[in-house]
């Protein structure tokens, strides 16, 4: 069965997007989504019943927690029956975060959730965010001919691409060509047309929606580099309140291999803190067997976090470690493919 006209709603939760120019000062303010239709007519043009909802107060997303993730997914769960699909609409500082994030807490999602924003605000005259905007509009509203949607995934909408929300990064601090997921292939690529690469985009499992806000944030992360002391690596790795920690590597999984590390990631290991291997390149991923340096890390208790991104570890750990304090359960799923975030 299909519907006539599509229904999305728009979630505003802040960022450079949502600004707009006064015309009395000139300064930035931000945008009133309730006259959404004037600003961006463009919006009229399509068959889809556009409602937004507005966080009170808005926030720059460095100012991100994940607390702000629980309150987007408890809206989205309780709007899910309404609408087609939804639109984040947030800051991009960290929305590769949120993003990943969401992918883990939204369990068995049959709708799109598609994250945008824009490097100027909306009310710019060169800006990106309307851009942005009207393809994510029509993303969140497309259907198959069954009525199904068309990409029922968390993802991220910037500057023609679709990319899977748990493999993106953000890659560029000014460019409109922010975001990228070098791992994956993008879900649809926009054009005259927008081309959606059906065979990559993940079909909901049948299971009924629901959504998962249990998080343990007790995660810490290690970047590795030419110089880092033993004392660093001790408060982190050793750290009493820290259940987890992502260990950024280089290359394919390689860290230093002097004695005094090695001992430091084994003794952590044997307190049963968890320990994942994360690499500092933007693409490829962890194989600890290829060198010694990795193989010593695995033989530690180190996990290898394939070619996941530090973002989606750490909101995969959040999510995990929320669900169980049981560590052994964490470990057993930190290497599984849970949301399409890692090639197995
Ligand atoms: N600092 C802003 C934010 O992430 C930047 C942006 O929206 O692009 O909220």
């Amino acid at each position: 069965m299909t519907k006539d006209k599509a229904s999305v709603l728009l979630i505003y939760t802040g960022g450079t997007i949502g600004m707009k120019e006064d015309p009395a000062d000139q300064t930035l303010k931000p945008f009133d989504f309730g006259s959404l239709m004037q600003e961006v007519p463009e919006l009229r043009k399509f068959a889809i019943q556009i409602d937004s909802y507005t966080f009170d107060p808005l926030i720059d997303s460095s100012d991100i927690e994940p607390g702000m993730w629980k309150k987007l997914a408890d809206l989205i769960c309780s709007k899910y029956d309404s609408y087609d699909g939804f639109v984040v609409l947030h800051g991009t500082d960290t929305m590769s975060y949120s993003a990943s994030a969401l992918s883990f807490m939204l369990e068995n999602l049959g709708k799109p959730v598609i994250f945008t924003g824009s490097q100027l605000p909306i009310g710019l005259p060169r800006t990106d965010g309307k851009e942005n905007l009207i393809s994510s509009v029509e993303i969140a509203g497309s259907m198959e001919s069954d009525g199904s949607a068309t990409v029922p995934e968390v993802c991220i909408f910037f500057n023609d691409l679709l990319l899977r929300g748990n493999r993106s990064t953000k890659v560029d601090a000014g460019g409109f060509d922010a975001f990228r997921s070098p791992n994956f292939p993008p879900l649809a690529e926009a054009g005259i047309d927008i081309r959606y690469n059906r065979d990559l985009i993940r079909r909901p499992s049948g299971k009924p929606f629901s959504v998962s806000t249990d998080m343990d944030t007790a995660v810490s992360i290690l970047k590795v580099h030419p110089g880092i002391t033993e004392r660093v690596v001790e408060d982190i790795l050793l750290g009493r309140r820290t259940r987890a920690v992502i260990i950024e590597t280089y290359g394919c999984g390689n860290a230093p291999s002097r004695d005094w590390f090695l001992d430091i990631v084994r003794e952590s290991a044997s307190r049963g803190k968890i320990l994942l291997d994360v690499t500092q390149c933007l693409r490829g991923g962890v194989n600890m067997d290829l060198y010694a340096t990795g193989r010593a890390l695995k033989d530690a208790g180190v996990l290898s976090g394939g070619d996941i991104t530090t973002e989606s570890a750490l909101g995969k750990l959040f999510f995990l470690m929320g669900k169980s304090d049981d560590n052994e359960y964490v470990k057993a799923n930190l290497e599984a493919d849970l949301r399409g975030e890692i090639s197995l």
